[in-house]
Protein backbone atom coordinates (compact mmCIF):
# COMPACT_ATOMS: atom_id res chain seq x y z
CA UNK A 1 0.00 0.00 0.00
CA UNK A 2 1.52 3.58 -1.17
CA UNK A 3 1.77 5.21 2.20
CA UNK A 4 1.91 8.87 2.59
CA UNK A 5 3.66 9.80 5.39
CA UNK A 6 2.45 13.05 7.15
CA UNK A 7 4.77 15.12 9.83
CA UNK A 8 4.39 18.43 11.33
CA UNK A 9 5.53 20.32 14.54
CA UNK A 10 4.61 23.64 15.43
CA UNK A 11 7.51 26.17 16.77
CA UNK A 12 6.62 25.87 20.39
CA UNK A 13 6.40 21.81 20.04
CA UNK A 14 10.20 21.95 17.94
CA UNK A 15 11.69 22.84 21.41
CA UNK A 16 9.58 19.34 23.32
CA UNK A 17 11.60 16.24 24.01
CA UNK A 18 10.04 13.77 21.69
CA UNK A 19 7.89 15.85 19.60
CA UNK A 20 10.85 16.93 16.90
CA UNK A 21 10.20 15.87 13.25
CA UNK A 22 13.43 13.46 13.33
CA UNK A 23 11.59 11.96 16.27
CA UNK A 24 8.04 11.68 14.45
CA UNK A 25 9.89 10.59 11.72
CA UNK A 26 11.44 7.73 12.70
CA UNK A 27 8.93 6.19 14.84
CA UNK A 28 6.42 6.60 11.49
CA UNK A 29 8.99 4.79 9.29
CA UNK A 30 9.17 2.07 12.05
CA UNK A 31 5.74 1.44 12.28
CA UNK A 32 5.37 1.41 8.24
CA UNK A 33 8.36 -1.16 8.00
CA UNK A 34 6.72 -3.66 10.68
CA UNK A 35 3.36 -3.34 8.57
CA UNK A 36 4.78 -3.86 5.23
CA UNK A 37 4.21 -0.64 3.68
CA UNK A 38 5.76 1.07 1.19
CA UNK A 39 6.63 4.76 2.39
CA UNK A 40 5.56 6.79 -1.04
CA UNK A 41 6.86 9.97 0.40
CA UNK A 42 7.05 11.70 3.87
CA UNK A 43 5.37 14.70 3.72
CA UNK A 44 6.43 17.53 6.66
CA UNK A 45 5.35 21.14 7.44
CA UNK A 46 8.12 22.49 9.71
CA UNK A 47 7.36 25.28 12.37
CA UNK A 48 3.49 25.54 11.03
CA UNK A 49 0.30 25.65 12.91
CA UNK A 50 -2.28 23.19 12.55
CA UNK A 51 -5.19 25.90 12.68
CA UNK A 52 -6.44 25.44 8.86
CA UNK A 53 -5.22 23.48 6.49
CA UNK A 54 -2.97 26.08 4.41
CA UNK A 55 0.76 24.12 4.80
CA UNK A 56 2.98 23.42 2.07
CA UNK A 57 2.97 19.41 2.48
CA UNK A 58 -0.73 19.09 4.00
CA UNK A 59 -1.62 20.79 0.32
CA UNK A 60 1.05 18.29 -1.63
CA UNK A 61 -0.52 15.34 0.15
CA UNK A 62 -4.13 16.19 -0.60
CA UNK A 63 -2.91 16.82 -4.45
CA UNK A 64 -1.00 13.09 -4.07
CA UNK A 65 -4.53 11.74 -2.72
CA UNK A 66 -6.63 13.00 -5.34
CA UNK A 67 -4.53 11.62 -8.11
CA UNK A 68 -4.56 8.36 -6.50
CA UNK A 69 -0.37 8.29 -5.78
CA UNK A 70 -1.10 8.01 -2.13
CA UNK A 71 -3.58 5.42 -0.59
CA UNK A 72 -3.05 5.39 3.03
CA UNK A 73 -2.16 7.94 5.29
CA UNK A 74 0.41 7.84 8.36
CA UNK A 75 0.43 10.51 11.05
CA UNK A 76 2.16 10.39 14.65
CA UNK A 77 -1.49 12.00 16.33
CA UNK A 78 -4.14 13.13 14.98
CA UNK A 79 -3.59 16.71 16.16
CA UNK A 80 -0.84 16.82 13.71
CA UNK A 81 -2.82 16.40 10.70
CA UNK A 82 -5.32 19.03 12.32
CA UNK A 83 -6.53 20.95 15.13
CA UNK A 84 -9.75 21.99 13.26
CA UNK A 85 -12.85 19.82 14.04
CA UNK A 86 -13.82 21.45 10.35
CA UNK A 87 -10.70 20.58 8.40
CA UNK A 88 -10.82 17.42 10.31
CA UNK A 89 -14.40 16.63 8.44
CA UNK A 90 -13.53 17.87 5.07
CA UNK A 91 -10.30 15.29 5.46
CA UNK A 92 -12.60 12.49 6.76
CA UNK A 93 -15.00 12.91 3.90
CA UNK A 94 -11.86 12.70 1.25
CA UNK A 95 -10.24 9.65 2.49
CA UNK A 96 -13.23 7.98 2.08
CA UNK A 97 -14.41 9.39 -1.49
CA UNK A 98 -10.49 8.31 -2.58
CA UNK A 99 -10.87 4.99 -0.70
CA UNK A 100 -7.75 6.24 1.39
CA UNK A 101 -6.89 4.54 4.54
CA UNK A 102 -6.03 6.51 7.53
CA UNK A 103 -3.66 5.60 10.59
CA UNK A 104 -2.94 7.66 13.89
CA UNK A 105 -0.07 5.96 15.30
CA UNK A 106 -0.99 7.47 18.89
CA UNK A 107 -4.64 6.74 19.26
CA UNK A 108 -4.29 3.44 17.35
CA UNK A 109 -6.71 4.53 14.52
CA UNK A 110 -7.72 2.75 11.04
CA UNK A 111 -10.47 4.68 9.05
CA UNK A 112 -11.03 1.11 6.90
CA UNK A 113 -12.92 0.26 10.15
CA UNK A 114 -16.51 1.87 10.98
CA UNK A 115 -15.69 2.63 14.63
CA UNK A 116 -12.30 4.04 13.18
CA UNK A 117 -14.16 6.69 11.23
CA UNK A 118 -16.25 7.27 14.68
CA UNK A 119 -13.48 7.18 16.60
CA UNK A 120 -11.68 9.84 14.48
CA UNK A 121 -14.69 11.76 14.53
CA UNK A 122 -14.39 12.30 18.65
CA UNK A 123 -10.60 12.16 18.42
CA UNK A 124 -10.93 15.32 16.67
CA UNK A 125 -13.30 17.45 18.71
CA UNK A 126 -11.01 16.41 21.52
CA UNK A 127 -8.27 17.84 19.54
CA UNK A 128 -9.58 20.79 19.72
CA UNK A 129 -10.37 21.14 22.55
CA UNK A 130 -6.90 20.13 23.85
CA UNK A 131 -5.94 22.95 21.56
CA UNK A 132 -8.13 25.67 23.40
CA UNK A 133 -8.27 24.62 26.95
CA UNK A 134 -6.38 21.39 28.18
CA UNK A 135 -2.51 22.80 27.24
CA UNK A 136 -3.32 26.16 27.99
CA UNK A 137 -4.84 25.40 31.47
CA UNK A 138 -2.05 23.39 32.17
CA UNK A 139 0.32 25.73 31.07
CA UNK A 140 -1.36 28.60 33.02
CA UNK A 141 -1.68 26.11 36.16
CA UNK A 142 2.07 25.30 36.24
CA UNK A 143 2.65 29.01 36.23
CA UNK A 144 -0.08 29.66 38.86
CA UNK A 145 1.58 27.23 40.85
CA UNK A 146 5.25 28.52 40.78
CA UNK A 147 3.62 32.14 41.28
CA UNK A 148 1.96 30.77 44.38
CA UNK A 149 5.22 29.32 45.69
CA UNK A 150 5.27 25.47 45.50
CA UNK A 151 8.39 24.38 44.01
CA UNK A 152 7.84 22.44 40.40
CA UNK A 153 10.58 20.29 40.28
CA UNK A 154 10.95 17.14 40.86
CA UNK A 155 13.65 16.91 42.87
CA UNK A 156 13.96 19.26 45.77
CA UNK A 157 17.12 21.35 46.11
CA UNK A 158 20.49 19.90 48.28
CA UNK A 159 18.92 21.26 51.63
CA UNK A 160 15.30 20.29 51.19
CA UNK A 161 13.20 17.29 51.01
CA UNK A 162 9.62 16.84 49.51
CA UNK A 163 7.79 14.10 51.55
CA UNK A 164 5.21 12.05 49.02
CA UNK A 165 2.08 14.01 48.22
CA UNK A 166 3.32 16.84 50.14
CA UNK A 167 3.41 20.01 47.76
CA UNK A 168 5.81 21.90 49.93
CA UNK A 169 9.34 20.95 50.65
CA UNK A 170 10.41 20.72 54.13
CA UNK A 171 14.31 21.34 55.33
CA UNK A 172 16.26 18.24 55.39
CA UNK A 173 18.30 19.74 58.57
CA UNK A 174 21.16 17.81 57.99
CA UNK A 175 21.65 19.11 54.10
CA UNK A 176 20.24 22.53 55.63
CA UNK A 177 23.64 22.35 58.10
CA UNK A 178 25.92 21.51 54.90
CA UNK A 179 24.20 24.26 52.73
CA UNK A 180 24.82 26.85 55.59
CA UNK A 181 28.65 25.73 55.91
CA UNK A 182 28.77 26.49 52.37
CA UNK A 183 28.11 29.81 52.11
CA UNK A 184 30.22 30.37 54.94
CA UNK A 185 33.10 29.40 53.81
CA UNK A 186 32.58 31.33 50.34
CA UNK A 187 31.11 34.52 52.04
CA UNK A 188 33.17 34.41 55.53
CA UNK A 189 36.00 32.49 55.05
CA UNK A 190 36.87 33.36 51.02
CA UNK A 191 37.22 29.95 50.21
CA UNK A 192 37.60 29.22 46.39
CA UNK A 193 34.65 27.49 45.00
CA UNK A 194 36.60 24.25 43.74
CA UNK A 195 37.83 24.30 47.94
CA UNK A 196 34.64 24.09 49.35
CA UNK A 197 33.77 20.77 46.71
CA UNK A 198 37.20 19.24 47.69
CA UNK A 199 36.36 20.23 51.68
CA UNK A 200 32.93 18.50 51.82
CA UNK A 201 34.77 15.62 49.31
CA UNK A 202 37.29 15.38 52.23
CA UNK A 203 34.34 15.44 54.89
CA UNK A 204 32.82 12.38 52.82
CA UNK A 205 29.35 14.51 52.79
CA UNK A 206 27.94 13.23 49.51
CA UNK A 207 25.49 15.59 47.15
CA UNK A 208 21.87 14.61 46.74
CA UNK A 209 22.20 12.03 44.36
CA UNK A 210 25.31 10.75 46.19
CA UNK A 211 27.89 11.93 43.95
CA UNK A 212 30.86 13.81 45.09
CA UNK A 213 31.11 16.99 44.85
CA UNK A 214 32.02 19.25 41.64
CA UNK A 215 32.23 23.44 41.35
CA UNK A 216 29.47 23.73 38.93
CA UNK A 217 27.42 21.97 42.65
CA UNK A 218 28.73 24.04 44.62
CA UNK A 219 28.17 27.44 42.44
CA UNK A 220 24.51 26.39 41.50
CA UNK A 221 23.94 25.83 45.73
CA UNK A 222 25.73 29.51 45.93
CA UNK A 223 22.93 30.98 43.41
CA UNK A 224 20.13 29.18 44.42
CA UNK A 225 17.40 31.41 45.92
CA UNK A 226 15.39 28.45 46.84
CA UNK A 227 17.44 29.10 50.53
CA UNK A 228 15.89 32.14 50.81
CA UNK A 229 12.69 31.11 50.68
CA UNK A 230 11.79 31.83 46.52
CA UNK A 231 11.59 29.78 44.12
CA UNK A 232 12.42 29.92 40.17
CA UNK A 233 10.78 29.53 37.09
CA UNK A 234 12.20 29.14 33.59
CA UNK A 235 16.05 28.78 35.09
CA UNK A 236 17.37 28.48 31.46
CA UNK A 237 15.65 30.95 29.66
CA UNK A 238 17.18 34.42 30.61
CA UNK A 239 14.22 36.30 29.44
CA UNK A 240 11.38 34.33 30.98
CA UNK A 241 13.33 32.96 33.94
CA UNK A 242 12.01 34.94 37.15
CA UNK A 243 11.82 33.67 41.54
CA UNK A 244 9.28 34.60 43.55
CA UNK A 245 8.24 34.16 47.38
CA UNK A 246 8.18 30.66 47.35
CA UNK A 247 6.00 29.01 50.78
CA UNK A 248 8.81 26.39 52.15
CA UNK A 249 10.88 27.87 54.71
CA UNK A 250 14.60 29.64 54.25
CA UNK A 251 17.90 28.01 55.36
CA UNK A 252 20.08 31.15 54.50
CA UNK A 253 19.56 35.09 55.38
CA UNK A 254 18.98 37.66 52.55
CA UNK A 255 21.91 39.19 53.54
CA UNK A 256 24.51 35.82 53.10
CA UNK A 257 22.76 35.33 50.17
CA UNK A 258 23.49 38.65 48.35
CA UNK A 259 27.00 38.61 49.55
CA UNK A 260 27.19 35.53 48.02
CA UNK A 261 26.04 36.40 44.77
CA UNK A 262 27.68 40.19 44.39
CA UNK A 263 30.89 37.95 44.65
CA UNK A 264 30.04 35.14 42.49
CA UNK A 265 29.37 38.71 40.15
CA UNK A 266 33.00 39.88 41.04
CA UNK A 267 34.65 36.01 40.74
CA UNK A 268 33.06 35.77 37.20
CA UNK A 269 34.45 39.06 36.00
CA UNK A 270 38.08 37.89 37.38
CA UNK A 271 38.22 34.02 36.12
CA UNK A 272 38.72 34.70 31.96
CA UNK A 273 42.05 36.70 32.89
CA UNK A 274 43.65 33.36 34.69
CA UNK A 275 45.37 31.87 32.14
CA UNK A 276 49.26 31.10 33.35
CA UNK A 277 51.95 32.80 32.29
CA UNK A 278 54.65 30.60 31.03
CA UNK A 279 57.13 31.53 32.69
CA UNK A 280 54.94 29.82 35.69
CA UNK A 281 54.32 26.79 33.84
CA UNK A 282 53.61 24.60 36.94
CA UNK A 283 50.37 26.72 37.49
CA UNK A 284 47.76 24.46 38.02
CA UNK A 285 49.98 20.96 38.44
CA UNK A 286 51.13 21.79 42.01
CA UNK A 287 49.31 20.16 45.00
CA UNK A 288 50.40 20.91 48.66
CA UNK A 289 52.05 17.43 49.84
CA UNK A 290 50.41 18.33 53.46
CA UNK A 291 46.88 19.23 52.45
CA UNK A 292 46.28 17.96 49.39
CA UNK A 293 44.96 21.57 47.65
CA UNK A 294 46.16 22.71 44.24
CA UNK A 295 49.06 25.56 45.02
CA UNK A 296 48.23 28.95 43.64
CA UNK A 297 50.65 31.03 41.52
CA UNK A 298 51.97 34.22 43.01
CA UNK A 299 54.23 36.43 40.65
CA UNK A 300 56.20 39.10 42.46
CA UNK A 301 57.80 42.04 40.44
CA UNK A 302 60.86 44.10 41.16
CA UNK A 303 62.16 46.83 39.31
CA UNK A 304 65.53 46.98 38.46
CA UNK A 305 68.00 49.90 38.63
CA UNK A 306 67.78 50.03 34.48
CA UNK A 307 64.41 50.27 34.57
CA UNK A 308 63.21 47.10 33.80
CA UNK A 309 60.85 44.66 35.93
CA UNK A 310 61.94 41.29 37.02
CA UNK A 311 59.25 38.90 38.15
CA UNK A 312 59.69 35.91 40.04
CA UNK A 313 56.48 33.11 39.98
CA UNK A 314 55.89 31.73 43.51
CA UNK A 315 53.34 28.83 44.69
CA UNK A 316 51.86 29.15 47.59
CA UNK A 317 49.26 26.55 49.29
CA UNK A 318 45.76 28.76 49.24
CA UNK A 319 44.74 26.90 53.01
CA UNK A 320 48.07 28.50 54.26
CA UNK A 321 46.46 32.02 54.38
CA UNK A 322 43.41 30.19 56.11
CA UNK A 323 45.59 28.79 58.38
CA UNK A 324 44.37 25.41 57.53
CA UNK A 325 47.53 24.49 56.03
CA UNK A 326 51.41 24.98 57.36
CA UNK A 327 52.95 24.37 54.01
CA UNK A 328 55.61 27.19 53.33
CA UNK A 329 55.54 28.87 50.09
CA UNK A 330 58.22 28.10 47.09
CA UNK A 331 60.15 30.14 44.28
CA UNK A 332 59.29 28.57 40.36
CA UNK A 333 62.91 28.08 40.58
CA UNK A 334 63.25 25.68 43.19
CA UNK A 335 60.09 23.96 41.94
CA UNK A 336 61.97 23.49 38.63
CA UNK A 337 65.14 21.94 40.28
CA UNK A 338 63.26 19.68 42.47
CA UNK A 339 61.08 18.88 39.64
CA UNK A 340 64.42 18.06 37.29
CA UNK A 341 65.95 16.03 40.29
CA UNK A 342 62.36 14.11 40.09
CA UNK A 343 62.55 12.86 36.93
CA UNK A 344 66.33 11.81 36.98
CA UNK A 345 65.86 9.61 39.79
CA UNK A 346 62.44 7.60 38.83
CA UNK A 347 63.45 4.27 38.34
CA UNK A 348 62.75 2.80 34.56
CA UNK A 349 62.32 -0.66 36.21
CA UNK A 350 58.96 0.39 37.86
CA UNK A 351 57.53 1.31 33.87
CA UNK A 352 57.50 -2.48 33.25
CA UNK A 353 54.56 -3.24 35.67
CA UNK A 354 52.81 -0.34 33.54
CA UNK A 355 53.61 -1.88 30.37
CA UNK A 356 51.97 -5.32 31.58
CA UNK A 357 48.99 -3.15 33.48
CA UNK A 358 48.16 -1.14 30.27
CA UNK A 359 48.69 -4.20 27.61
CA UNK A 360 46.36 -6.28 30.37
CA UNK A 361 44.45 -2.84 30.24
CA UNK A 362 43.94 -3.60 25.95
CA UNK A 363 42.57 -6.55 26.41
CA UNK A 364 40.07 -6.03 28.59
CA UNK A 365 38.72 -3.30 26.59
CA UNK A 366 38.76 -5.29 23.93
CA UNK A 367 36.46 -8.15 25.50
CA UNK A 368 34.59 -5.30 26.76
CA UNK A 369 33.73 -3.93 23.38
CA UNK A 370 32.61 -7.15 21.82
CA UNK A 371 30.02 -7.25 24.76
CA UNK A 372 29.00 -3.89 24.38
CA UNK A 373 28.29 -5.10 20.75
CA UNK A 374 26.53 -8.45 22.37
CA UNK A 375 24.52 -6.04 24.56
CA UNK A 376 23.58 -3.89 21.48
CA UNK A 377 22.14 -6.43 18.95
CA UNK A 378 20.09 -7.58 22.23
CA UNK A 379 18.33 -4.62 22.53
CA UNK A 380 17.85 -4.15 18.83
CA UNK A 381 15.89 -7.59 19.56
CA UNK A 382 14.18 -6.11 22.02
CA UNK A 383 13.03 -2.76 20.33
CA UNK A 384 11.97 -5.45 17.09
CA UNK A 385 9.73 -7.29 19.17
CA UNK A 386 7.95 -4.25 21.35
CA UNK A 387 6.93 -2.59 18.22
CA UNK A 388 5.68 -6.09 16.75
CA UNK A 389 3.74 -6.75 19.94
CA UNK A 390 2.50 -3.34 19.66
CA UNK A 391 1.66 -3.41 15.78
CA UNK A 392 -0.36 -6.99 16.73
CA UNK A 393 -2.02 -5.43 19.70
CA UNK A 394 -0.94 -7.19 22.57
CA UNK A 395 1.10 -3.87 23.82
CA UNK A 396 0.19 -0.46 24.41
CA UNK A 397 1.52 2.53 23.09
CA UNK A 398 2.75 3.79 26.30
CA UNK A 399 4.35 0.76 27.00
CA UNK A 400 6.12 0.45 23.83
CA UNK A 401 7.03 4.47 24.40
CA UNK A 402 8.53 3.07 27.80
CA UNK A 403 10.48 0.23 26.19
CA UNK A 404 11.69 2.45 23.40
CA UNK A 405 12.72 5.09 25.33
CA UNK A 406 14.04 2.27 27.75
CA UNK A 407 16.28 1.40 24.90
CA UNK A 408 17.78 4.56 23.44
CA UNK A 409 18.86 5.61 26.63
CA UNK A 410 20.67 2.65 27.12
CA UNK A 411 21.97 2.49 22.95
CA UNK A 412 23.55 6.33 23.64
CA UNK A 413 25.15 4.76 27.03
CA UNK A 414 26.38 2.26 25.55
CA UNK A 415 27.21 3.90 22.37
CA UNK A 416 29.35 6.96 24.59
CA UNK A 417 31.16 4.04 26.26
CA UNK A 418 32.48 1.96 23.56
CA UNK A 419 33.50 4.90 21.63
CA UNK A 420 35.56 5.88 25.06
CA UNK A 421 37.17 2.55 24.91
CA UNK A 422 37.85 2.26 21.36
CA UNK A 423 39.83 6.10 21.88
CA UNK A 424 41.50 4.49 24.81
CA UNK A 425 42.63 1.28 22.26
CA UNK A 426 43.91 4.79 19.45
CA UNK A 427 45.93 6.15 21.91
CA UNK A 428 49.14 6.65 20.74
CA UNK A 429 51.85 3.77 22.68
CA UNK A 430 53.99 5.74 25.01
CA UNK A 431 54.96 4.20 28.37
CA UNK A 432 56.52 6.05 31.35
CA UNK A 433 59.92 4.57 30.77
CA UNK A 434 59.89 6.13 27.22
CA UNK A 435 58.32 9.41 28.57
CA UNK A 436 61.30 9.79 31.53
CA UNK A 437 63.90 9.18 28.64
CA UNK A 438 61.91 11.63 26.50
CA UNK A 439 62.10 14.66 29.30
CA UNK A 440 65.77 13.33 30.49
CA UNK A 441 67.03 14.33 26.72
CA UNK A 442 64.80 17.29 25.71
CA UNK A 443 63.76 18.66 29.01
CA UNK A 444 66.83 21.52 29.38
CA UNK A 445 66.23 22.53 25.59
CA UNK A 446 63.03 23.30 25.91
CA UNK A 447 61.11 26.96 26.81
CA UNK A 448 58.91 27.57 28.98
CA UNK A 449 55.73 27.61 26.67
CA UNK A 450 57.14 23.92 25.43
CA UNK A 451 57.73 22.66 28.99
CA UNK A 452 54.26 23.86 29.39
CA UNK A 453 52.88 22.11 26.43
CA UNK A 454 54.92 18.48 27.90
CA UNK A 455 52.67 18.90 31.25
CA UNK A 456 49.78 19.81 29.52
CA UNK A 457 49.90 16.69 27.59
CA UNK A 458 51.35 14.37 29.88
CA UNK A 459 51.23 15.37 33.52
CA UNK A 460 48.47 15.47 35.93
CA UNK A 461 49.47 16.60 38.92
CA UNK A 462 52.73 16.82 41.15
CA UNK A 463 52.73 16.55 44.83
CA UNK A 464 55.22 18.90 46.40
CA UNK A 465 56.46 19.93 49.62
CA UNK A 466 58.76 22.42 50.77
CA UNK A 467 60.59 21.71 54.29
CA UNK A 468 62.26 24.13 56.41
CA UNK A 469 64.84 23.59 58.67
CA UNK A 470 64.10 26.07 62.05
CA UNK A 471 66.26 29.28 61.77
CA UNK A 472 66.30 28.54 57.61
CA UNK A 473 64.24 31.45 55.62
CA UNK A 474 63.24 29.41 52.48
CA UNK A 475 64.47 25.69 52.73
CA UNK A 476 64.32 22.68 50.44
CA UNK A 477 61.93 21.69 47.67
CA UNK A 478 60.79 18.38 46.93
CA UNK A 479 58.61 16.49 44.43
CA UNK A 480 56.72 13.86 46.23
CA UNK A 481 54.90 12.46 43.61
CA UNK A 482 54.36 12.81 40.10
CA UNK A 483 51.22 11.74 38.42
CA UNK A 484 51.16 10.73 35.27
CA UNK A 485 48.88 11.18 32.13
CA UNK A 486 49.74 7.53 30.78
CA UNK A 487 49.92 6.61 27.79
CA UNK A 488 49.62 3.19 26.43
CA UNK A 489 52.18 1.06 26.28
CA UNK A 490 53.94 -0.46 23.54
CA UNK A 491 57.84 -1.19 24.02
CA UNK A 492 59.01 0.13 21.20
CA UNK A 493 61.96 2.28 20.69
CA UNK A 494 60.43 5.00 18.10
CA UNK A 495 57.69 6.07 20.93
CA UNK A 496 60.73 8.05 23.30
CA UNK A 497 60.80 10.44 19.99
CA UNK A 498 56.82 10.79 19.78
CA UNK A 499 56.70 12.59 22.90
CA UNK A 500 59.13 15.16 22.02
CA UNK A 501 57.27 15.41 18.74
CA UNK A 502 54.36 15.61 20.08
CA UNK A 503 54.98 19.33 21.19
CA UNK A 504 56.66 21.93 19.17
CA UNK A 505 60.32 22.07 18.15
CA UNK A 506 62.88 24.69 20.47
CA UNK A 507 62.93 27.68 18.75
CA UNK A 508 65.98 28.62 17.86
CA UNK A 509 67.12 31.69 19.16
CA UNK A 510 63.79 32.73 21.18
CA UNK A 511 63.07 32.49 24.74
CA UNK A 512 65.10 30.82 27.88
ZN1 LIG B 1 48.57 22.95 52.10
Amino acid sequence: METGIYVRVSTEEQAQEGFSVRAQEQKLKDFARIKDWSIYKIYIDEGISGKNLERPAMQELIADINNGAVQNVLVFKIDRLTRSTADLIYLVDLFNERDCAFNSLMESIDTQTASGRMFLKIIGIFAEFERENIIERTKVGIERKVREGYSICGTPSYGYDRPKNQKIQTINEEEAEVVRSVFDMYVNQGMPITGIARQLNVLKIPTKKANTWESTGIKRLLSNCNYVGNVRHHLHDKEKKYSVEGLHEQIISQEIFDSAQRLLAKNRKISPKKKPRPENYFSGFLECALCGYKMRTHNSYKLRKDGTVSMKGNYICPRKTLKACTAVGMSHKKVEQAFSDYMLQIDDLDSVEDVEVEAQQKRENLSLIKAYEEKLRQLDAKERDAMSRYVNDEMAFDSYREIKKMVDKEKERIYAEMERLRAEDDSPAIDKSDLVRGFRENWDSLSSEQRRQFLLQFVDKILVKNEVEDGEPFGKVTIVDAVFRLVYADPSESAAKAVISRFPEPEAAASN
